[in-house]
């Protein structure tokens, strides 16, 4: 019965016999445990919450949100975390925006994950005869995601959902949307028949090896140059060939820059880090190795600052992005596991041309610009109230001396600023705003990475990223999961004292549009039962910090700092030029 019309074959009252049927969201479970897909992100309601239950029946975790991005986000850094493709579920409509949101930005930042979600039966969304939740969900997705699938039949699920997965990892992996009509979810088939649908998908990620004569060209360059650095992106991160590069690095003495998210692949500190001489790399460097990065936005575009006579050698698996803005004059297309094996056979019996001085320069400018930036924190230590260097000086050595937990980060001058000084010492253990230096990732990252790594997080937030994803927090709570929330506290962003300029007395009324609350989020941890500090000097930030990240549980440590700390982040010069009112003071 309850056949809502007959036309569009919808029945919404039929009952599998189970176990000789199942439904296309057992199906969906089923195949997603079969692909080893071991946790799916979310937040259900109608049409995907039976599927949910599913999930967990096959042995697959669900971890349930407060709101869908997050959850994508949590999806996204479990994928770049583990090069497996981090797994979204989202309702049809909104929740399937909310949830689009992450999904985009992971493929911008070449993250592997899949959002499944479900969706109004598509005869009807095309006919626009006002379902409930009606979107073309499938054609919304496809301009922002690597791949798109839709699903009309139960039996179209395990095909969707391997290719899904291979699409997600393959080349440069990102974001995949697969569309599950209600149709497919509700659908109900045989257990044989569904079983014989079920594959499991060989090479799943094949690694595609560089032309051996790109490899010979960039060698050539390489090894010709006097003042050669490597800069390292995530995408080597990602990777997972920190022992490549470490071997690089170290037999033929190339000083290296890391990208954020690429800080740790190599030790910040190593003898040949030249973390802190980005502008001597940029302006004096003759040969630039770029491994697994872009030379986009924060790179500027490798134009203005870079030396003009510079020979970049780009390793990247994606033929698209060569020549993006400057000609490069080695590109090396492939894997970079592979590519760094073909690297380090075609140097072997070759030598360097380094001039040695180019070394013992960029050595001796570290030393300069780390006493600098050590004088920066001892100076801001004892500050009342505190600023975001007094907040540092107490943070950075504790992060150092806990090298294994993971470090999510996001804010503006809370960003720049930790960034700038906590080092990292192990690969994947930053995780940021990353290339659309967005906010609003922080909670759902921060599970993402609890949960797939198992290990001990501490997000550094500015109190305004905060606010983007502060609701989940209690999914941190929920899942008792190993993270340290730290909210560095100014109230507002930028600061808490903007000017509204306005010189009518109503529109005067209404706060700055920089100015947010400085108010106690470490009250969060009382609403969701977690511990909670309030703290406003470094020694109580210490032992607060100390005693959170022992606890292994879930934490929120609001740490006030004075209203007028920080600045408008200025980054993007010609985006945030000075103004002709000075808004921030
Ligand atoms: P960053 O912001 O650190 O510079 P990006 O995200 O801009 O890093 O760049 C990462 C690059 O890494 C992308 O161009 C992507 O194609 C590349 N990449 C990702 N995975 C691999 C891989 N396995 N082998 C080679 N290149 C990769
Ligand atoms: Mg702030």
């Amino acid at each position: 019965m309850a056949t809502i019309d007959s036309k569009y074959n919808l029945s919404t009252s039929q009952n599998p016999q189970f176990p000789a049927q199942v439904t296309g969201m057992y199906v969906l479970a089923q195949t997603l445990k079969r692909l080893g897909i071991d946790t799916v992100y979310g937040l259900i309601g109608i049409p995907v919450t039976e599927a949910a239950y599913a999930m967990q029946d096959v042995g697959v975790r669900f971890v349930s949100f407060r709101f869908e991005q997050q959850a994508g986000m949590a999806a996204a850094t479990h994928g770049f975390l583990t090069k497996q493709p981090g797994v979204l579920l989202t309702v049809s409509s909104l929740g399937f925006m909310n949830g689009l949101t992450a999904t985009a930005n992971a493929t911008v930042n070449c993250y592997p994950m899949i959002q499944i979600s479900g969706a109004s039966n598509p005869e009807m969304v095309d006919m626009n005869v006002g379902m409930y939740e009606q979107l073309d969900q499938f054609n919304t997705a496809k301009p922002l995601v690597k791949a798109v699938f839709r699903c009309s039949h139960a039996t179209d699920i395990p095909s969707a959902l391997a290719r899904a997965y291979r699409a997600s990892v393959s080349g440069r992996p990102g974001g995949v949307y697969v569309d599950m009509s209600e149709v497919a979810l509700a659908e109900v088939i045989d257990a044989s028949e569904a079983e014989k649908l079920y594959y499991t998908p060989i090479d799943v990620y094949s690694a595609v090896a560089p032309n051996p004569d790109s490899v010979k060209k960039a060698v050539e360059v390489l090894t010709s140059a006097k003042r050669p650095a490597i800069l390292i992106g995530k995408g080597a991160a990602y990777a997972q060939v920190e022992d490549k590069i470490k071997q690089l690095v170290e037999t033929y003495k190339i000083p290296y820059l890391p990208m954020s998210m690429a800080k740790g692949v190599l030790p910040d500190n190593g003898d040949l880090s030249a973390i802190s001489c980005r502008s001597d790399i940029m302006e004096k460097s003759d040969v630039v190795m770029i491994l697994g990065g872009r030379l986009n936005w924060m790179l500027s575009f490798g134009k203005g600052a870079w030396n003009p006579e510079m020979k970049f050698i780009q390793v990247d698996v994606e033929p698209q992005e060569i020549d993006i803005n400057v000609p490069i004059t080695a590109p090396v297309v492939g894997d970079l596991g592979l590519a760094l094996d073909a690297i380090l056979t075609e140097m072997e019996g070759k030598t360097m041309s380094t001039d040695p001085q180019w070394l013992a320069d960029l050595a001796s400018e570290t030393k300069v610009k780390n006493a600098k930036f050590a004088e920066r924190l001892t100076s801001a230590a004892t500050l009342s109230p505190m600023n975001h260097w007094s907040a540092l000086s107490v943070v950075k050595p504790i992060l150092e001396a806990n090298p294994d937990v993971i470090l999510v980060n996001e804010g503006a001058n809370t960003l720049d600023d930790t960034r700038d000084a906590v080092d990292m010492f192990l690969p994947r253990h930053r995780v940021d705003c990353a290339t659309w230096a967005i906010m609003g990732m922080g909670m759902g990252s921060a599970i993402g990475a609890a949960v797939a790594t198992g290990k001990k997080v501490v997000a550094i937030e500015g109190d305004s990223a905060f606010g983007f994803s502060g609701m989940d927090f209690s999914t941190i709570t929920r899942f008792q999961l190993p993270v340290t929330v730290v909210i560095f506290n100014n109230g507002g962003i930028y600061n808490h004292l903007g000017v509204n300029p306005s010189t009518d007395p109503e529109v005067k009324k209404d706060p700055a549009p920089t100015t947010l609350d400085y108010d106690r989020y470490d009250l969060f941890g009382e609403v969701f039962n977690a511990n909670h500090a309030y703290v406003t000097t470094t020694d109580e930030l210490k032992t607060a910090l100390e005693t959170a990240i022992a606890s292994g549980k879930p934490n929120i440590i609001n740490v006030q700092l004075a209203p007028d700390a920080g600045k408008e982040s200025g980054h993007i010069g010609y985006l945030n030029p000075t103004p002709l009112i000075d808004y921030t003071v």
